[in-house]
């Protein structure tokens, strides 16, 4: 129902996060039962899922039906709020930045890719989003290329 007048139009944000704004990301209910703490997790109503990325934002998961979990509720709240990069092999944007002013980046980007490859990542599991990290090792690349040296 795209009209001239319509509110998506003027909203080009995708189901933004009810308190920051922020695109949210669709997830899978099953990605919210391994990263919901117990016992919280036995009780996840059906729903469209969504998660906020912002780090400082107090919610992780919503639905469009009002159902919010907090980033505190979560078993990766720390890491979250570290900055992680990789949650199946534990990699920091910290780490991966020292890699790659050490010069060793390509090789622990060549064993993500590789595992990822092989299927021996945990992305829907491990990772709040559900969603495998390669994009975002390419995401902290750009920020450090772009950096003054
Ligand atoms: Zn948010």
């Amino acid at each position: 129902m795209a009209s001239c007048c319509s509110t998506e139009n003027h909203n080009p944000v995708k189901n933004p996060c009810p308190v920051c704004g922020t695109a949210g990301k669709a997830v899978a209910i099953s990605s919210l039962y391994h990263q919901i703490r117990f016992p919280d997790n036995l009780t996840v109503p059906a729903a469209d899922y969504y998660l906020c990325a912002k780090p400082d934002c107090a919610l992780g998961y919503y639905s469009d039906t009002g159902l919010c979990f907090k980033k505190s509720q979560l078993r990766e709240a720390e890491h979250i709020a570290a900055g992680w990069l990789c949650y199946c092999f534990d990699i920091s944007k910290a780490d991966y930045r020292a890699a790659l002013d050490n010069r060793n980046a390509d090789e622990i980007k060549k064993f993500v890719i590789e595992q990822t490859r092989i299927g021996s990542c945990a992305c829907s599991s491990r990772n709040p989003s559900g969603q495998c990290c390669l994009a975002d090792f390419k995401r902290v690349e750009k920020v450090y290329a772009n950096e003054p040296q």
